[in-house]
């Protein structure tokens, strides 16, 4: 997928458009961000921009340069199989072994094959082992003729500092609730409802979009509209820590209860983001809960004022706390007090 293609991360992409424009690229560079927000594609892209058969040029346009997309280059590079674009993937223990990282070296002592340039793509790199990453530590000082190194992680601290040291970090941000959506509807056939409801709690990740279930979807959204329609009225002391209980004990999977209950966090602040349309008579189609706008509506009077944005404001505040390790239980009682 070319860059006029990648959703999101436009200052990213323009900025290795130019690069490559130039004959400037780096030989070794980090993508350093959140998992599933798109790195690999960028790098994919990269590589056929670097590669193209019919590459099109506009040094005025923001893409000084991108890949056509449909040549027979660019084409193998996005199926996995042309020859100079080595993918390099953790194994199935998440680590890259030494012996993984000196195949592919040897790989690039040679001038690429069919392509202009080789590109090493390494996911994940730091699953890479210590070894690994010394093996790796001479290329990246001296890289081979013609080759380019792409690293991608969401842990860059995880690399050895060598390793930082001797490539250019391009950071990735998270992207919008919108270009989530938006990829799930074009690339994984998701309706946009669908889309839109899943997009809401993935937390600007299309990979955390997609390791939802449909029933994990719907158990989360339930939990996360419990919390809104308990507390909504008011409720005493006692009705609030039901509700907190109600939350604790939702009936989905349980063997990772932070990360869940963030996710149903998330989903809250989105709801009371639609509370607040809903108050202030937006469209509906504006919706990131297109699924529970009964339910929001009817809970929206409960909302009004200024009730809304506060109990946004707590709920921010209690994923930051359940980022900093607090406990899943605590801060879902502390919450439910606040709303
Ligand atoms: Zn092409």
């Amino acid at each position: 997928m070319p860059f006029h293609a990648i959703v999101g991360h436009r200052r990213q992409t323009a900025l290795l458009a130019r690069a490559i424009e130039r004959g400037a690229l780096p030989p070794t560079l980090l993508f350093a961000g959140p998992m599933g927000v798109g790195k690999w594609r960028v790098a994919l892209a990269t590589a056929q921009a670097l590669n193209c058969l019919e590459p099109r040029r506009s040094p005025d346009r923001p893409l000084a340069v991108d890949a056509c997309g449909t040549c027979r280059a660019c084409e193998r590079i996005a199926r996995g199989i042309h020859v100079d674009v080595i993918a390099v993937e953790p194994d199935e223990k998440a680590s890259i072994k030494i012996d993984v990282v000196r195949d592919v070296l040897s790989r690039t002592s040679y001038r690429p094959f069919e392509g202009r340039r080789r590109v090493v793509i390494v996911r994940d790199a730091d699953t890479l082992e210590p070894q690994a990453q010394n093996a790796l530590l001479k290329s990246l000082e001296e890289p081979p003729p013609a080759t380019v190194f792409i690293m991608t992680t969401a842990v860059p601290g995880a690399l050895l500092p060598t390793v930082r040291s001797r490539s250019m970090t391009l950071r990735f941000g998270r992207l919008t609730a919108d270009e989530v959506s938006a990829v799930l509807v074009r690339d994984h056939e998701q309706t946009e409802p669908e889309a839109r409801a899943v997009a809401a709690m993935a937390d600007g990740s299309v990979g955390q979009a997609l390791s939802f279930g449909s029933t994990d979807v719907a158990v989360l959204r339930e939990t996360a509209l419990l919390l809104l329609t308990q507390t909504a009225g008011r409720a005493d002391v006692q009705g609030r820590l039901q509700a907190a209980g109600a939350v604790a004990s939702s009936p989905s999977k349980k063997d990772r209860p932070r990360e869940e209950l963030a996710v149903v966090l998330r989903l809250a602040a989105s709801m009371l983001r639609d509370i607040e349309a809903i108050n202030a008579g937006a469209d509906p189609r504006v919706l990131a809960n297109p699924v529970a706008a009964a339910e929001l509506r009817a809970i929206a009077c409960d909302f009004g004022g200024d009730r809304a944005r506060e109990a946004f404001v707590a709920v921010d505040r209690a994923l930051v706390a359940l980022g900093r390790n607090a406990g899943p239980k605590v801060v879902t009682e502390w919450l439910s007090m606040q709303i």
